[in-house]
């Protein structure tokens, strides 16, 4: 085990913030990720578990052991008449598990292309786009409990899965690393095309016959054309959820704001926080070496020296605006750490 000390993590999170680990480690076995922790407690440092730092927004120096997950592997455990059975490893990147599950004919997360990060924190906050979530796939995940170093089972229900929410954002916050993943991907595709521009790409591109690559590259356009590549500009994808008012509330604001999309739940009305914040003049708003993104108001920016505060001093600016124009609290997706 090679433990690296003062290491930057600019390279290590999409919002390319400069700030450090004190020590920083990857792991590729179980073996190599117990080692880990078990030094990390005989330091008396409770370590952080970092995939590909596309969901992170860090505030501060992190004055411990940083873990990064590289656990790998794809395989078919199990198959029905129905479904394949595929366990993945928790440091395989999400969308090369698309792609591999796209070549085997694996189907159902066709529309979660181009998600970036890790396998292993998909089901952290249920990772989804364009109609699907991963609790539409999911069977179960096996994670290291960090205190007792056992391996435990966790199902669908256990996971507590909700919009970008599951059990290890909170009860379970920081207790587990989760190592793999077992997703339940049919073997005849239900094509999910309703969802956004999907199929008007499809038509553009003179696509007649649905397949799951045509699905795919149609998702991959859409992004491409929509969202800020963190190669180019550091950004973290949405930073904020899209609120759900109660249906009464929403029926006033539409008195008031005529334009105000909304789009009915079980819980209410689910209100594009991405409209809120352009209607509060935010969008294409830059601050120095931050601000919020031309074209998509949900996706805060860093342009090169950005720092993780000033981010989260935006983001706290933006909800208060919301709440002051719309009596409508927004809350963010990404981890501050
Ligand atoms: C351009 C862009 C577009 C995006 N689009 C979407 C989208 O369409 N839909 C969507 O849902 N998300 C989207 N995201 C957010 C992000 O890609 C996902 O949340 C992704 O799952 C994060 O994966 P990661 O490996 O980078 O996680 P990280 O950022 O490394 O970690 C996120 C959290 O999970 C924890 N964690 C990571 N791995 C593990 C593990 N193995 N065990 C336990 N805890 C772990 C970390 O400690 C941290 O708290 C987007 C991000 C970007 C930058």
């Amino acid at each position: 085990m090679n433990i690296l000390e003062n290491i930057s993590l600019k390279t290590f999170n999409t919002f390319g913030i400069d700030k450090t680990a004190r020590f920083f480690v990857s792991v590729k076995s179980i073996e190599e990720l117990k080692e880990a922790l078990e030094w990390a407690k005989s330091q008396k440092v409770n370590p952080l578990i970092l995939g590909g730092g596309s969901n992170i927004l860090l505030t501060q120096n992190q004055d411990t052991l940083v873990i990064k997950i590289e656990l790998e592997g794809i395989k078919v455990v199990q198959e029905d008449d129905d479904f394949y059975f595929v366990e993945t490893g928790s440091g395989v990147n999400w969308h090369q598990f698309v792609l591999t599950a796209i070549e085997n004919n694996w189907a159902g997360i066709e529309n979660l292309s181009l998600i970036p990060g890790t396998v292993g924190a998909s089901p952290m906050q249920n990772i989804g786009a364009y109609g699907v979530e991963i609790k539409d796939v999911f069977s179960s995940l096996k994670a290291l409990n960090k205190e007792t170093l056992e391996i435990e089972a966790f199902n669908a229900e256990q996971c507590q899965f909700g919009y970008r929410e599951s059990v290890f954002k909170h009860e379970l916050k920081g207790k587990y690393v989760i190592c793999s993943v077992i997703f339940r991907l049919r073997k005849e595709p239900v094509f999910h095309t309703e969802y956004g521009a999907i199929l008007e790409t499809l038509e553009a591109s003179g696509i007649s016959e649905l397949s799951l690559k045509a699905i795919s590259d149609a998702v991959i356009q859409i992004r491409q054309s929509k969202l800020p590549d963190p190669k180019e500009i550091g950004n973290s994808g949405s930073f904020f959820k899209n609120p759900t008012i109660p249906t009464e509330q929403y029926e006033l604001l539409k008195n008031q704001y005529t334009s105000i999309p909304g789009y009915p739940n079980i819980e209410g009305t689910k209100v594009p926080a991405a409209w809120l914040i352009e209607q509060c003049g935010w969008k294409g708003k830059r601050f120095g070496e931050i601000g919020v993104h031309a074209k998509q108001p949900l996706v805060l920016v860093n342009y090169g020296d950005g720092d993780g505060n000033e981010i989260k001093n935006l983001a706290t600016k933006i909800q208060q605006s919301v709440f002051d124009k719309f009596g409508i609290s927004i809350h963010p997706e990404v981890n501050f750490l």
